[in-house]
């Protein structure tokens, strides 16, 4: 369980899922929570499993105000829907959500459209229409900035194509780090993390392993296109002058490999429930 002490100075991410879409028990699908101050925390994708791995972490889902998503891909938002009611029904009354072009129109179609009839059944029966009805969705193109509580939340460029697609960046008391979320190699991420304390980054293209059907090994190749193997992240890391990189994203039963020799600072393989200090 999480220590959840926290005074003015907390800074950290917690990794709330570290797998892929393959679903499995060890790894669930990416989300991640920071939080910082005495009371401020945001979630990074809502990939399924994160209602129940905020619960893992003790944090109450009421708590939870803002959301940001790097994209719609599924293994990034099938837990959304669960989390917008499950933290309504634990008192949620406010909440913001932030994401690339098509944020609004999966919040429509994945929420509203379809549940709106039950939600209205559920305000009848006594829950606040606050929490709801005034959720606040936005669409924002990299460049996107807002300081929320003393910490500045920063968009940023990634490559993850065909997907409209974000990373972020969170400045506070003069530490900072950047969620990938999806991407392959990519210059203007790197220099969206330069001189960074931590970068939690998609390491998903891992080498299969060579005993995989020749059909699955593919699969796993192509990967590359759109992800970063864990090599790529390590220069990333390297090149922008990170302090710390955290791999995540990662393939069931798979080991990721790389050559740290050039890179001076730390590198950590992320695992559900790891609490990051920045
Ligand atoms: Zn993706
Ligand atoms: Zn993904």
């Amino acid at each position: 369980m999480t220590d959840n002490k926290r005074n003015s100075d907390t800074f950290r991410i917690i990794l709330l899922g570290t797998g892929s879409p393959r679903p499995n028990l060890e790894r669930h699908h990416p989300a991640a929570l920071v939080q910082w101050g005495e009371d401020r925390q945001m979630l990074v994708d809502a990939g399924d499993g994160v209602v129940t791995q905020l619960l893992a972490a003790d944090i109450p889902l009421n708590q939870v105000h803002n959301v940001v998503l790097t994209h719609m891909h599924w293994d990034h938002i099938l837990g959304y829907p669960a989390f917008v009611w499950g933290s309504w029904n634990s008192g949620r009354l406010k909440l913001t959500v932030t994401g690339p072009e098509g944020t609004s129109a999966m919040h429509h179609q994945l929420v509203e459209s379809y549940y709106q009839e039950q939600a209205e059944w559920a305000i009848d029966l006594g829950f606040p229409r606050a929490g709801w009805d005034d959720i606040t969705v936005r669409d924002v193109p990299v460049g996107w900035s807002e300081t929320i509580a003393n910490c500045l939340v920063e968009a940023g460029p990634v490559y993850h194509p065909p997907m409209h697609a974000l990373a972020y960046r969170f400045n506070y008391q003069g530490r900072s780090l950047v969620v990938t979320g999806d991407t392959a190699m990519c210059d203007e991420l790197t220099e969206f993390c330069r001189g960074i304390d931590v970068l939690v980054i998609d390491a998903c293209a891992a080498a299969p392993a060579p005993d995989l059907p020749p059909a699955r090994r593919q699969l796993i190749e192509r990967l590359h296109e759109f992800h970063a193997s864990p090599q790529d992240c390590i220069d990333i890391a390297a090149k922008a002058g990170v302090a710390k990189v955290v791999l995540t994203h990662h393939l069931p039963g798979v080991t990721p490999e790389f050559d740290a020799l050039d890179y001076a600072g730390e590198v950590v393989i992320g695992a559900d429930l790891d609490v990051i200090n920045i």
